[in-house]
């Protein structure tokens, strides 16, 4: 039976590697049903609303979706698409393999790590009190009265990390590695200095790794991690954070493996799953057929193993890496000079990838 799945082409150039991946992933034979709807800047000019309540049920009916990038305008406009459907869905785990293709330019020779980052918590949870407001004054006054003075001066961020939100996602974690043959979860936090919030995340995870006892389990301190994952990265396997820490590791993953054009990723949920590209709308390329959808196909994979079509997914993943590694049918990133003549376009690469299934 054909899967059905939401099918958000964003805005930008997202509309041209979402042609381009959607062509690839029904070359590989599985069946697909797609429901398509806008979101982003196209959508709010056409209809006023750029997230319309039409797409939000889709992805709640399929609970599947892959998605295009979206301009997230800076100061007025609308809100990011992006943190409306992580709120409204409570995808809570970012996935991002970070894996290095043969034939890509790297400073590195070997980089096979995934990142599982927590989404809902932490300093990105929103609990903000802005210098000179009345929320602000009150807090501090509740503050200077625990022996915690802050600065009249200050801004404050809130970092809560609960035993729920630490618990979940690092299970998610765990039943990823079992699923994926992976043999080591290592969890990274700030225990030693804020105790009550990475130490929380840190107990937790110790926790829930004796559940997991096939599974190797180990911490590291974050900053001890960035300076590891630079040196000796084929030591690391599957990597679960908080969120901050999880958005800047995340980043470092994707420079390591060649730049943004090659890192996939996949927003998790309990009902919903949302596979996209770490990267954004690229507007100045758009319409172009230009940029690498290498990111998206790849989330496109990530997909297929969440539809439990792992034969397609391996063979889709073969056909991206070896016309990768063959480097003539890429895109301009890909070559050793960006304004290499010989690089080919958006669609031109998801034909190389469709001719090398067969
Ligand atoms: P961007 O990722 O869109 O692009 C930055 C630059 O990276 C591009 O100009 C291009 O040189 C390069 N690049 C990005 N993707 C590439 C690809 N697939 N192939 C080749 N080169 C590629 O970042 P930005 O310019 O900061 O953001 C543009 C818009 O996208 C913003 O409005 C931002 O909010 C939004 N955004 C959306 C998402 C999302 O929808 N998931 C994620 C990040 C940013």
């Amino acid at each position: 039976m054909a899967h059905e799945v939401t099918l958000i082409p964003g805005d930008g150039t997202g509309p041209e590697i979402v042609e381009a991946t959607r062509r690839v992933l029904e070359a590989t034979g599985v069946e697909f049903a797609w429901d398509e709807h806008p979101a982003g800047e196209d959508a709010f000019a056409e209809e006023g609303d750029p997230f319309p309540e039409r797409t939000l049920e889709s992805i709640k009916r399929t609970g599947v979706g892959i998605k295009g990038p979206t301009t997230t305008p800076v100061g007025a406009g609308f809100r990011s698409i992006n943190v409306q459907l992580r709120k409204a869905l409570d995808l809570y785990s970012c996935v991002r393999p970070c894996k290095l293709y043969e034939g890509v330019r790297s400073h590195f020779d070997h980089v096979d790590f995934v990142i599982v980052r927590e989404n809902t918590e932490d300093l990105y949870a929103g609990i903000e009190f802005e210098r000179g407001s009345k929320g602000n004054a009150e807090l501090r006054e509740f503050l200077a009265a625990h022996d915690a003075p802050v600065r009249e001066d200050a801004g404050i961020s809130i970092k809560p990390i609960s035993e729920f939100g630490s618990e979940r996602i690092v299970e998610s974690a765990f039943e990823y590695a079992e699923r994926n043959g992976r043999r080591k979860v290592t969890a990274a936090h700030k225990a030693n200095i804020m105790k009550f919030s990475d130490g929380l995340f840190l107990d937790v995870a110790r926790k829930v790794a004796e559940r997991h006892p096939e599974i190797e389990f180990e911490d590291r301190i974050i900053d001890n991690l960035c300076n590891q994952l630079v040196s000796r990265p084929e030591e690391y396997d599957v990597i679960v954070l908080p969120n901050l820490y999880g958005d800047i590791v995340s980043d470092l993953g994707a420079g390591m493996i060649g730049g943004l054009g090659l890192a996939p990723g996949a927003n998790i949920g309990t009902d919903a799953a949302m596979f996209e590209a770490t990267h954004g709308s690229a507007p100045k390329y758009k319409g172009l057929n230009k940029i690498n959808p290498t990111a998206l196909m790849l989330s496109g994979v990530l997909m297929l193993r969440h539809l439990d079509e792992d034969d397609s997914a391996e063979r889709m993943e073969a056909a991206i890496a070896s016309v990768i590694k063959q480097g003539d049918k890429v895109t301009y990133d890909l070559k050793p000079s960006r304004d290499d003549p010989t690089a080919v376009g958006t669609s031109e690469f998801a034909d190389a990838v469709i001719e090398e299934m067969g």
